[in-house]
């Protein structure tokens, strides 16, 4: 079995595991862009919903510490 990384935030179909919305409106803030081993949190953007997680980034994570990096787009 090819079990999905348990810390994950989401699950295998992209929803988010707290309050079960599409992972994608979720706004993903690091404390630290510069170290993201600092942690941050991540909030739901659907109205109405107060999904609200501390995160931890496990950099070992390619495939997380990717699509972090695409979440965290940096400011313009
Ligand atoms: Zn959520
Ligand atoms: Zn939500």
């Amino acid at each position: 079995m090819n079990k999905p990384n348990s810390d994950a935030c989401d699950d295998e179909n992209g929803n988010c595991k707290v309050c079960g919305h599409p992972f994608d409106p979720h706004l993903v803030i690091a404390y630290d862009s510069n170290d993201l081993a600092k942690g941050g949190e991540m909030r739901c953007q659907v109205v109405d919903c107060d999904c609200f997680q501390t995160l931890s980034f496990d950099l070992s994570d390619k495939g997380w510490t990717k699509k972090l990096n695409s979440l965290l787009k940096p400011p313009s």
